[in-house]
């Protein structure tokens, strides 16, 4: 007689049922409490929430918004960035990132990444200013805290003000993520941040929200996402509909409370990885950046044949992805900007090696030596 082996249970690429298993009786009192009252829209649980994610990120000001896309499109707007203007962001980043540009009226102008920690590469911005004749109708420069670690914004900053820009950064991968011990979101003129469910505080449906210092940039933030309007039917400005939930700031102020709990359990997951895979052939592991406290919201590996890794990894129940296939410029709609292949060669050869394995607060030894023992076996099949 023959047995066959136990099944395993599947390690998802993210888990988000134990986290919710801690805030969920606070969760739970909140949304009855709002129940109760009524106000879906605006109210106290979002001032409240909003004062205490810009103490957490230190800064003065902090507006909730729909949605991360939301975000990155208002903080751009406040900044100026409109038609006529060019607007820099790295090569290597979510659409989300390019999307926000093109709404608010402004062209992508694409910048390179650097090999080692896959961020906007200082070094690379001139070319993007010459592709750009010299870079005169370029306003604003976005840094992309890609995977939880901050861009080098002190080079970029400096370059930001040689040339005149203003820098927006894309935190939404980044909370409580530091340079230098000064958190992401705390170094632009504005920031813009995603509560997307899957991101390290994560809302249960859409939510982000735009960081400043400036009194007088949040205000117009905040008036463009409220239909241009600061008195009932008065619209001062050509508005949108863009607010963070009251339901959505219930649960992010209960998670909010645990992110740097969470954040230290994804650093301890990451040095497990680390121990795992250092060692192991054709792995090469992330790297952090001088001075950077990573906040792992995705921890990427590269490997050759990573295609077939990866579906080797998925038929035996690991849940890795990729973060992201096809970088920005060789996305369909982006074909109107007449990008081509080897452009941005270090974003193009990440896109073709980059593999994120499962990463999350509450995975288990368990299931990182699972992860580890597979990919060593896929490695091995598919050289
Ligand atoms: C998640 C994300 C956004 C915005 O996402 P939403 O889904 O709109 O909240 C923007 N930029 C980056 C880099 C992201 O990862």
């Amino acid at each position: 007689m023959t047995l066959s082996p136990p099944r395993l249970a599947p390690v998802p690429l993210v888990d988000l049922a134990a986290a919710h298993a801690e805030v969920a009786q606070e969760v739970q009192a909140g949304f009855a409490r709002v129940l109760a009252t009524t106000q879906f829209i605006k109210g106290p649980d979002v001032a409240a929430f909003e004062e205490e994610f810009a103490a957490f990120c230190g800064v003065r000001h902090c507006v909730g918004t729909a949605s991360g896309t939301d975000a990155v499109e208002l903080a751009l707007r406040a900044a100026g960035a409109g038609p006529g203007d060019s607007v820099l962001l790295p090569a290597n980043t979510f659409i989300a990132t390019a999307e926000a540009v093109l709404r608010a009226g402004a062209r992508p102008l694409l910048v390179d990444v650097d090999p080692e920690g896959l961020l906007m590469d200082p070094a690379r911005v001139p070319d993007a200013l010459d592709a750009d004749g010299g870079g005169r109708g370029v306003k604003v420069l976005v840094p992309v805290h890609l995977h939880g670690q901050l861009a080098p914004m002190e080079d970029l900053l400096a370059l930001a003000r040689r040339h005149g820009l203003t820098v927006v950064e894309d935190a939404a991968q980044a909370h409580g993520a530091k340079r230098y011990g000064r958190p992401a979101g705390a170094w632009g003129r504005l920031a813009a941040t995603s509560f997307y469910p899957g991101k390290n505080l994560g809302a249960y449906g859409d939510g982000g929200a735009v960081l400043t210092d400036d009194a007088e940039l949040a205000d117009t933030v905040r008036l463009l996402g409220d239909h241009g309007s600061r008195h009932k039917y008065v619209h001062e400005r050509h508005g949108f509909n863009s607010r963070l939930d009251t339901l959505q700031a219930v649960v992010l102020r209960a998670k909010l409370t645990r992110l740097a709990d969470w954040n230290a359990r994804r650093h301890a997951a990451a040095e497990r990885y680390a121990a795992l895979l250092g060692a192991m052939d054709g792995v090469l592991l992330p790297a952090v950046l001088p001075g950077n406290q990573h906040i792992w919201h995705v921890y990427a590996v590269r490997v050759p044949h990573r295609d077939a890794v990866l579906a080797h990894l998925q038929g035996h129940g690991i849940g890795a992805g990729v973060h992201y296939p096809v970088p920005v410029h060789l996305q369909p709609a982006f074909r109107p900007f007449g990008y081509a292949r080897g452009d941005f060669p270090v974003a193009e050869r990440a896109a073709e090696e980059l593999l994120s394995l499962p990463l999350f607060p509450h995975i288990t030894a368990a299931q990182q030596e699972r992860v580890a023992d597979t990919l060593a076996t896929a490695l091995a099949a598919t050289q």
